[in-house]
């Protein structure tokens, strides 16, 4: 039995002859680069900003350059601090460090795994300039209490969306609710394009002006450079993949969420701990992750028996070797190092059967 993390196979194959089409139709007519009026490129931002309930969407290269490209737009630069998890991909931070400013890192809550609002302010000081919270593994952070920090301290909030495209917090879509949201489309995420591809959003018809003219040479109107920018647009073909299944995303997620009761069904919730939905929260299940004590055995028993498992992520930002000049101890994130030891991610694709849930957790119950 294989049984992989991810199966972008067979979502490929129920859109087949839509895809080859939009892809064919990119080719004949030339539309490869975005940044001016590729009609491909424009028509995903117009779906992907009403998707979102956002007023502007500015598609660009990749997620990590949608962090960053935000960051910049806001006027973040060297000598600021900008506030993020202790737990998430190393884009968010890098984002932080390429544009010159410094990432502070602040511990994660042990049930959500998001950024723990309570332990932000004693970081705040005169140089912190925003807040990054990360809706990890498709669960947002805790927004209000986030909010009401930033509006106290004027702080910006960048969401980092790369892991929720459509979840929400108390019927708020993630992205809308600080000033702009980062959304990554690589291949695994959600939504995803056939290569790298990434989009910002936001309320604000100046930070979606300023990211627009980053993302393409400081340029609105051909060779009218205001400002230097950057070479980050995305391509008219992922554009049209991505316009042909953003219509699904929905059904995505609720197929997701449906996988999620499978495991809830037949994993054993007194030898695991189960990812729980807070009230007010709609998970859209980017990873499903389990913790346990002997995870590195559980780990190697569900490889061994072919089921693909990985671990989001293994060490805490703080800890990572680029991090390493700010000299961190092991006890100023206590809980994002004890949760690293024992998360472990599940297969989680929407095509996921019931019955391959129930394999997959029957194997893990035998540990
Ligand atoms: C995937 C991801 C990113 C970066 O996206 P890329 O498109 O790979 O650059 C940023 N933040 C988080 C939390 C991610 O999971």
């Amino acid at each position: 039995m294989k049984i992989p993390l991810v199966d972008l196979k067979s979502q490929y194959q129920s859109l087949k002859v839509e895809i080859d089409k939009a892809i064919a139709s990119v080719i004949e007519t030339c539309q490869f680069i975005g940044g001016g009026n590729n009609p491909y490129v424009k028509a995903f931002e117009a779906a992907f900003s009403e998707f979102c309930g956002a007023k502007h969407c500015v598609a660009c290269g990749n997620g990590t350059d949608s962090l960053e490209i935000l960051l910049k737009a806001m006027g973040i630069g060297p000598g600021d601090e900008v506030i993020v998890p202790a737990l998430s991909w190393i884009a968010t931070s890098e984002s932080v460090s390429n544009v010159g400013a410094k990432p502070v890192f602040v511990d994660i809550l042990p049930d959500t795994f998001s950024i723990d609002p309570s332990k932000i302010e004693e970081k705040i000081n005169s140089c912190t300039k925003a807040i990054i919270p990360v809706h990890l593994y498709g669960l947002t952070a805790d927004m209000d209490p986030i909010l009401d920090l930033a509006r106290k301290f004027h702080l910006r909030v960048l969401e980092d969306c790369a892991q929720a495209h459509g979840a929400e917090y108390k019927g708020r879509k993630a992205g809308t609710m600080g000033d702009a949201g980062a959304f990554s489309f690589y291949p695994g995420k959600n939504l995803g394009a056939y290569g790298d591809a990434g989009a910002m959003i936001t309320n604000c018809d100046e930070l979606s002006e300023k990211a627009r003219m980053i993302s393409n040479h400081g340029q609105i109107i051909k060779h009218q450079h205001s400002i230097e920018g950057r070479n980050s647009r995305l391509d008219g073909m992922q554009a049209a993949i991505l316009s042909v299944k953003l219509p699904f995303l929905n059904k995505w997620n609720e197929l997701r969420r449906q996988v999620s009761t499978y495991y809830a069904k037949y994993l054993d919730a007194k030898k695991f701990w189960l990812p729980p939905t807070p009230c007010g929260f709609k998970h859209v299940f980017h990873i499903y992750a389990i913790r346990y004590s002997g995870r590195d055995r559980l780990l190697d028993r569900l490889r061994y028996s072919g089921v693909e498992c990985t671990i989001h992520y293994p060490v805490p930002l703080p800890f990572l070797n680029a991090y390493k000049k700010y000299d961190f101890s092991l006890s100023d994130f206590p809980v994002a190092k004890k949760i690293c030891n024992e998360i472990i991610s599940l297969p989680m694709f929407p095509e996921l059967k019931e019955a391959v849930v129930q394999e997959i957790s029957t194997i893990a119950n035998q540990v």
